[in-house]
């Protein structure tokens, strides 16, 4: 069967890639391996789909060429997205540092996406294991559900993250094939596990959350951190293991926007326990464990001004030096993907194939958590399709 474009990947990029495509008149099929459309959108913010972020900019996203994500987020603001909701009837509200979710089920959005490429009569091929891709003038692409022949072939098949909705490695197999570099890839938004010192004091914190601090190299993030019975959680923790490198540590302020220099000095004549003094501001089991693992807690009287300032500074900079990340099953994305700097930024056409698209997540593209990444599939797949 003969078409102008194939997509491979009913995700995010490549939904919105079609429906672009097929608004401009383009005869669109979109191919995937999976019985269900948009697995991942659906899963997405808890099943709310934090969508996108009213404030999106390159700073958000990590990549090896940082520039790149300029044009396509230039062309296709949070605005955009959202205009698209209004038309359809679709609730949704702010969270914290702009980031927007769906007020009911994350359903809503792809039902959205999925009616606006059927009314630009965008063809659905699913349950589509793809067998050969390969290039004869035309695209062409043996699955188990025939031969189809494309002028252009758009790669939307996302990261490796959570397997178990679909991803596979397919994309960066379809770049190396066509002789494109892909970056090394890893785990990204995903826990990180303690070592086994650090397991046995704190794992039996598990199920504890406290608003705190995590700084790595320059960067900080304040927002939840949760103690899992492996290691650490919650958005802060998320955050900074995109960026987390093995062998190095972060540190954790406890008492964010607190000084505890000054907290501690204020009692430092008093019999009154340091343990109990924390558990002011902190849950007593974090406590208990904190100081097992830092400052044996005594009364505050008893110690020196020397220790108390030596205590402030743990609470404020608690160095943790992780044994890993959590691995692909429980990262949100991947980090590393198909070689930016052998795509165009302005249409996410490879330079040196032509006809050969790759937009969203399976680019060397990983977007901050707080809707970035499904922006970024927004935007991208907008960018090929006015294009393909
Ligand atoms: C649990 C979870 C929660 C998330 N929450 C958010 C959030 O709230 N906000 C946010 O911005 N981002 C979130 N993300 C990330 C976001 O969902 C992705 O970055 C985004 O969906 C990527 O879009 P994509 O089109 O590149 O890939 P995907 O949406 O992953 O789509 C890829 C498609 O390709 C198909 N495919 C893969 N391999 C093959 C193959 N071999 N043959 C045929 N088809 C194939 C898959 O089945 C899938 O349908 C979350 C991710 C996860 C896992």
């Amino acid at each position: 069967m003969k078409t102008d474009v194939i997509i491979i990947g009913a995700g995010a990029s490549g939904l919105m890639c079609a429906l672009e495509a097929g608004r401009r008149g383009r005869l669109v099929l979109i191919l995937d391996h999976t019985p269900k459309i948009g697995s991942k959108i659906r899963v997405s913010g808890g099943g709310r789909c934090n969508f996108t972020n009213r404030q999106v900019s390159r700073e958000n996203y990590l990549s090896q060429n940082p520039h790149f994500v300029t044009s396509a987020l230039a062309r296709f603001r949070p605005e955009h997205f959202m205009a698209m909701l209004h038309e359809h009837g679709i609730p949704y509200h702010e969270r914290s540092a702009g980031q927007l979710f769906c007020d009911e089920s994350a359903q809503a959005v792809v039902d959205m996406l999925v009616a606006e490429c059927q009314r630009v009569s965008v063809r659905f091929v699913m349950e589509c294991r793809i067998s050969e891709v390969r290039k004869n003038g035309l695209f062409v692409v043996d699955t188990s559900q025939g031969t189809f022949h494309g002028e252009s072939l758009v790669v939307a098949t996302g990261g490796l993250s959570y397997p178990q909705l679909g991803a596979t490695p397919l994309g960066y197999s379809i770049a190396r094939q066509f002789g494109m570099k892909v970056t090394p890839l890893h785990p990204a938004l995903t826990p990180l596990k303690f070592s086994p010192g650090d397991l046995e004091v704190f794992g039996p914190l598990s199920g504890i959350a406290v608003n705190a601090t995590v700084a790595y190299k320059g960067l900080s993030f304040r927002e939840n951190v949760l103690f899992t019975h492996r290691g650490l959680s919650g958005p802060a923790i998320l955050q900074v293991s995109s960026y987390w490198e093995r062998g190095s540590s972060f540190t954790l302020d406890l008492l964010p926007g607190l000084d505890a220099h000054a907290f501690l000095l204020e009692k430092r004549g008093s019999r009154m326990h340091l343990a109990t003094l924390l558990g002011q501001h902190l849950p007593a089991r974090l406590v208990k464990a904190w100081c097992e693992g830092h400052f044996q807690s005594r009364p505050l009287n008893q110690y020196s001004p020397g220790e108390l300032q030596a205590i402030a500074r743990s609470l404020h900079g608690w160095e943790i030096e992780p044994m890993d990340r959590e691995g692909f099953n429980k990262a949100e994305v991947t980090l590393g993907g198909v070689d930016t700097r052998g795509i165009s930024s302005q249409r996410m056409e490879s330079t040196s194939v032509p006809g050969l698209y790759f937009p969203g997540e399976v680019l060397d593209v990983t977007g901050q958590l707080g809707g970035y990444n499904l922006h970024w599939a927004w935007a991208s797949g907008f960018a090929a399709g006015q294009y393909v």
